[in-house]
């Protein structure tokens, strides 16, 4: 493995850095909870003299650093997700850092606290974007959330996009962590999937399950036929598209004694075309229903949009895997891979350039209950030097930034994504 200097402060700074990595690590905190990792942020913020500090609903915080253009926009997510079992799981909620969240965190202050430096000598602007609940999960809560006002949507992004958070950044600079990856130190350009969160309710009727089964009508067979279906539909799954259906049960019945009369499953439909997207998930209602009809029964159907495709912006990219290649060789950068993941970004990309690298010095796999940081120096120190390189460099060519801004075109309207976010419910 080859790897090059760090930043001087960067280099200075680390055990200090790794230490804030572990303390963010050890507070998982699911999507719109993030308080505890909310007031380490604003404490670490206040303690290294950051005054232009904003904050974003009950979570959310912007920094801003400069003024002028270009102007350059850091983003980093704060949230965890369930995983049981993981040696770092909140033994109340089950909640760890196993998407490594809190590992963009400490990278893009660290970088914060370096560009500050930095920025003395250069015009522009740098705004650092911590984004609370990207994780689509514990919907009920976030439901409850919506409904008391604290919210208008189930990702944190998509409020902040709706509400023109990002409006002052030219472009947008995200990262991720890849886990374990053999092979791989960064991946850079990676698209990922689009995906329909849908929670389909089999509906039958009660009976005692011993005495009077022939009275009932069993929404479990329902759902088991259902599920034979959707393996059978996956022989029209076209490879290039990766298409995925995956899900749980939440509900299989009510009582072992009665035969099922209401099952709730969850999945999440993914694809990589929007299109595609839309066609598929309405196969998988009409096998839903008919399988619910096929035994006497019904089935009916809620949808969330949940986030859209990310296609990268491949200038802005042209840039970060120069930088990259101050640390590695072409051979250990992952370069245009389709990841079936799903993030928030995409639904921000479709009207900003943005990106999102990828990084290793993981153990595990992400969501897995192993996933944890075995390389500190991978994790946080080379990432940081990678952003701090990428900001400089932009900031010392603003007709460059001109140059990505004037070739980017949205993917839709501001109304036409409007009419995608409500058409759900
Ligand atoms: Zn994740
Ligand atoms: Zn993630």
């Amino acid at each position: 493995m080859e790897t090059g200097t760090l930043h001087p402060m960067i280099e200075a700074d680390k055990e200090e850095l790794y230490a804030l990595g572990r303390k963010m690590f050890a507070i998982p905190e699911l999507g719109y909870k993030e308080y505890r990792t909310r007031d380490l942020i604003l404490a670490w913020l206040q303690e290294h003299g950051f005054d232009r500090i904003e904050r974003y609903g009950e979570t959310g915080i912007i920094v801003t650093i400069g003024s002028g253009r270009p102007s350059i926009g850091l983003i980093a997510e704060m949230d965890a997700i369930p995983t049981p079992g993981h040696p770092q799981a909140d033994p109340e909620t089950g909640a760890a850092h196993s998407c490594g969240h809190s590992t963009q965190g400490a990278i893009m202050l660290e970088s914060l606290k370096v560009l500050r430096e930095e920025m003395k000598q250069r015009t522009g602007t740098v705004k650092l974007y911590f984004t609370p609940a990207e994780e689509f999960t514990d919907i009920a809560f976030r439901r409850e959330y919506i409904r008391s006002g604290k919210a208008k949507y189930f990702s944190g992004k998509i409020n902040m996009l709706m509400d023109g958070i990002f409006d002052d950044s030219d472009v947008l600079i995200h990262l991720h962590a890849m886990g374990r990856y053999e092979g791989h130190r960064f991946s850079v350009g990676s698209a990922l999937a689009g995906f329909v969160y849908k929670e389909i309710t089999f509906h039958g009727t009660a009976s005692h399950a011993a005495v009077n089964p022939d009275k009932g009508v069993n929404a479990l067979n329902m759902f088991a036929l259902f599920q034979a279906a959707v393996g059978m539909l996956r022989e029209t799954f076209v490879d290039e598209d990766k298409n995925r259906v995956h899900g749980i049960i939440v509900k299989g019945g009510s009582t072992v004694n009665s035969i099922p009369d209401e099952v709730v499953y969850e999945c999440y439909v993914r694809s990589f075309k929007p299109d595609n997207l839309l066609a598929l998930s309405a196969k998988i209602d009409q096998a839903a229903r008919h399988c619910a009809a096929a035994l006497g029964g019904t089935a009916t159907i809620s949808e969330l949009p949940g986030d859209l495709p990310f296609y990268q912006n491949e200038d802005l990219n042209k840039v970060i895997y120069r930088n990259m290649l101050r640390h590695t060789v072409p051979a250990e950068i992952l370069t245009d891979e389709r990841s079936v993941a799903a993030g928030d970004i995409g639904d921000v990309g479709c009207f900003f350039p943005a990106v999102q690298f990828g990084y290793t010095g993981f153990e595990g796999y992400c969501h897995g209950r192993s996933m944890c940081v075995i390389d500190e120096r991978e994790v946080y120190a080379v990432p940081a030097d990678i952003v701090v390189g990428t900001v400089t460099e932009l900031l010392d060519h603003p007709e460059e930034v001109e140059t990505i801004k004037a070739n980017f075109r949205p993917a839709m309207t501001k109304e036409e994504y409007l009419r995608h976010l409500e058409g759900g419910e």
